[in-house]
């Protein structure tokens, strides 16, 4: 068990819940004001006495922003390698048993798709399969990654979760960084909608950052799919949560980000 899963188990989702939706006017303006905002803070923002704020707020993030990156945007352009999948998950069209042709690129479709990115300027790739690991798992990320690399300068990846070795593996011949997205933290919520395949797994899902950190993986991307449980503000109070574990335990070198996703349930 990782540290993660026992600050977790410890958590309440409806004392969450009601701890958000409790915050005061004179609490957000607090957090408007902190320099550095705690996980308290974040809750504050989140919650339903932060509605008048929302310019204040998104003023105050550009402004961040601009200190911190000035006028620039990142790219990344993602390049799925293959919708075969092995899980079947509620809310996607590439669930096993939906009836879709399936492809996975081979070694002259990837460099094709390669060169077209490079040619129209893009510089920075995320790989992205299903979750297949006995027809694009290992075998087909070791063998592609080195070829793939030689055109791009960052290389991201967003398949099934991975042992500790893996990622490594993957880390010496090309991978930055991974994107791995709990989709919700409320447990029951997660269990009805993970019908099958190693994604039932919740805990090893919630676990997967602890193991690229330990994997010494550069770059961490966190998220939750909105609108999969009954309570976003919870699920992005957790995600907020769980980066600033993250932030704390496997060190400053590591850039961690967060990415909402949208889901019609
Ligand atoms: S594992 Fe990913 S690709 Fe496969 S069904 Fe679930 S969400 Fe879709």
């Amino acid at each position: 068990m990782t540290a993660f899963t026992e600050i977790y188990q410890q958590l309440d989702w409806q004392q969450l819940a009601i701890q958000i939706n409790s915050k005061s006017a004179q609490e957000v303006e607090k957090a408007i004001c902190s320099d550095r905002p705690s996980l308290n803070d974040f809750m504050a923002l989140i919650s339903p006495a932060a509605y008048p704020y929302l310019e204040v707020i998104a003023q105050k993030a550009q402004k961040l922003t601009r200190q911190r990156f000035g006028n620039t945007v990142g790219l990344y352009v993602p390049l799925y390698l293959s919708n075969l999948c092995a899980n079947n998950c509620t809310y996607c069209g590439f669930s096993i048993h939906n009836p879709i042709k399936r492809k996975t690129l081979h070694e002259t479709e990837i460099i094709a798709e390669c060169e077209a990115l490079r040619s129209i300027g893009y510089n920075n790739l995320l790989l992205v399969t299903c979750e297949h690991p006995s027809k694009v798992g290992m075998n087909y990320l070791r063998q592609y990654i080195p070829l793939i690399k030689k055109y791009f300068s960052t290389l991201l990846m967003e398949v099934q979760p991975l042992t500790i070795t893996e990622y490594r593996e993957l880390k010496e011949i090309g991978l930055e960084g991974v994107l791995v997205y709990q989709e919700t933290y409320h447990q029951p919520t997660y269990q009805q909608h993970h019908l099958r395949g190693k994604k039932q797994d919740f805990f090893w899902r919630l676990e997967t950052p602890d193991r690229l950190g330990q994997a010494g993986i550069d770059k961490i991307g966190l998220g939750a799919l909105i609108g999969l449980s009954d309570n976003w503000r919870v699920d992005y109070y957790l995600v907020a949560n769980h980066l600033s574990y993250l932030q704390k335990n496997i060190g400053k070198a590591v850039t961690l980000f967060l990415s909402p996703e949208y889901a019609l349930v």
